[in-house]
C-alpha cells in the first residue's frame, strides 16, 4: 500500500490579496524575488475529464461522487478573456488552454477565438486527444497555434491501464493526425513515465514518432496534488530515458529554443527529428519559471506545487476595475517566491496540494 493522502477539502484555500502599495498608479508585475517575469499563463478550463489517469485523477479520488465545480462557479469565457487582457498588461506572452481535458469544455473555440484576438499571444492548448480528431479544425479556425497531445503509450493495454478509462491508442493517434493536418503542428506529445507502470512504451515511443515531424516529450513523474500516492521510487530520471533510446537510436543534445524553456531538447544524430525530456524533479528547474497559473473558478496559483491561490474571480465579480485586478496581479507576483521542485522530499510530498485536474498541467 502507497502513503496517500486523502484531501478532505482538495486543498482549494484562498491567500488574502496583498494590500495595495504605496504608488496610486498602474504598478507593473516586473520580477518576482528570484527575478523571474511573468511570461506564461496556464488557464484550467475545465476541473473534469473523461479519462482517469492514474497519476493524475485516480478512479478512487475522483469517483462518482466527487465535487466537481458547479457551472456558476466557473469563470465565464468574457471573465477569462478579461483577465487575459489585463495579463498581457503584466508581461504575459503566451497562453496556455488546460484542464481537466479542455475539449470537454462546451464552445471552447469561442473562448479560443476571443482570446486569439489579443494581440502579441501566443495561444495553445494541451489534450488528452479523446475529442481532438472532431475538433482540431474548428479550433484552428478558431486561432489556436498549437496543441499538446498526452499520451502514455502506444501499447493497448498499458494505455488503457494508465487512462483507467478503456480509451484506445488509435483515437488519439487520429487525433494527432488530425491536428497536424489542420496545420496545428509541429505536434507534441506528452509521456509522463511512471516506474513499473509504462517505462517499456519509451522505446517504442520515440521510434513511432522519429522522422514524423512531432516532437515527443518524456515527462518525469510528478508529485502533484495530494492523492496519486507518489513515490521517489517511481520517477524514472530523464537521464535513463535519453540513455535508453540514445542506445539504438543516437541522440545529441540542442540549446535551447529560449531562455527556460521546460524540455531540454535532444535530436537524432540522423536527422530525422527531436524528442524532449522534462525533468521536473530531477533537475529542476524553478529558476526559470514564468509561469502564473489561472484555475477554473478563478484563483491565481504561482505554482503548480502551491497550497493555496489569491481569488480573482471575488475582484472580478465584486466589481473591481482592470486597473486594480492588475495592481492586485503586479503585487502578487512581486512576492513571489515559489521553488518547490528545489526543494521536494518524500515529506513535501505528501502536503495537501492543489490538483492539477483543478490548476491545470
Ligand atoms: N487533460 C489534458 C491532458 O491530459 O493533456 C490536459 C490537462 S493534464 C493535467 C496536463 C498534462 O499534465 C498532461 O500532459 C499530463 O500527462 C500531465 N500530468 C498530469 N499528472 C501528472 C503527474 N503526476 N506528473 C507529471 N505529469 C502529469
Ligand atoms: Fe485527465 Fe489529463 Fe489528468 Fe489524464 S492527465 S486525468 S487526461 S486531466
Ligand atoms: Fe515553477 Fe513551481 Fe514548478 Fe518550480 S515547482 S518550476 S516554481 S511551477
Amino acid at each position: 500500500m502507497t502513503d496517500r493522502v486523502i484531501p478532505i477539502d482538495d486543498g482549494r484555500r484562498a491567500k488574502p490579496l496583498p494590500p495595495k502599495g504605496e504608488s496610486g498608479g498602474s504598478e507593473r508585475a516586473g520580477r518576482d524575488t528570484l527575478g523571474r517575469h511573468l511570461r506564461d499563463l496556464r488557464i484550467s478550463v475545465t476541473d473534469r475529464c473523461n479519462f482517469r489517469c492514474i497519476y493524475c485523477m485516480p478512479r478512487d479520488v475522483f469517483g462518482p461522487d466527487y465535487p466537481f465545480l458547479a457551472r456558476s462557479e466557473l469563470l465565464t469565457f468574457e471573465e477569462i478573456a478579461r483577465l487575459a487582457r489585463v495579463f498581457k498588461d503584466q508581461g504575459m506572452e503566451k497562453i496556455r488552454l488546460t484542464g481537466g481535458e479542455p475539449l470537454l469544455r462546451k464552445n471552447l473555440e469561442r473562448l479560443i477565438e476571443m482570446l486569439a484576438a489579443i494581440p502579441g499571444v501566443d495561444l495553445t492548448l494541451t489534450t488528452n486527444g479523446s475529442l481532438l480528431a472532431k475538433k482540431a479544425r474548428a479550433l484552428k479556425a478558431a486561432g489556436l497555434k498549437r496543441v499538446t497531445v498526452s499520451l502514455d503509450s502506444l501499447d493497448e493495454r498499458t494505455f488503457r491501464m494508465m487512462n483507467d478509462a478503456d480509451f484506445p491508442v488509435s483515437e488519439v493517434l487520429a487525433g494527432v493526425d488530425a491536428a497536424a493536418a489542420a496545420g496545428l503542428a509541429p505536434v507534441k506529445i506528452n509521456m509522463v513515465v511512471k516506474r513499473g507502470a509504462n517505462e517499456d512504451s519509451i522505446v517504442p515511443m520515440a521510434r513511432r514518432f522519429k522522422g514524423s515531424g512531432h516532437i515527443v516529450r518524456f515527462i518525469e513523474y510528478m508529485d502533484v496534488g495530494a492523492t496519486n500516492g507518489w513515490r521517489m521510487d517511481d520517477v524514472v530520471p530523464s537521464a535513463d530515458v535519453i540513455r535508453l533510446i540514445d542506445a539504438t537510436m543516437p541522440l545529441e543534445q540542442v540549446d535551447p529554443n529560449y531562455a527556460g524553456e521546460v524540455a531540454e531538447r535532444w535530436r537524432y544524430k540522423d536527422g530525422a527529428g527531436e524528442i524532449g525530456v522534462i525533468s521536473s524533479v530531477t533537475q529542476a528547474f524553478c529558476r526559470t519559471c514564468t509561469r502564473a497559473r489561472l484555475s477554473t473558478e478563478g484563483m491565481l496559483y504561482t505554482c503548480l506545487f502551491a497550497t493555496a491561490g489569491y481569488d480573482l474571480r471575488g475582484m472580478l465579480r465584486g466589481g473591481s476595475s482592470d486597473e486594480e485586478i492588475s495592481g492586485a496581479i503586479a503585487r502578487i507576483w512581486q512576492a513571489r517566491a515559489d521553488h518547490y521542485s528545489e526543494i521536494r522530499t518524500a515529506e513535501t510530498a505528501k502536503l495537501r496540494k492543489i490538483e492539477m485536474s483543478y490548476i491545470g498541467g
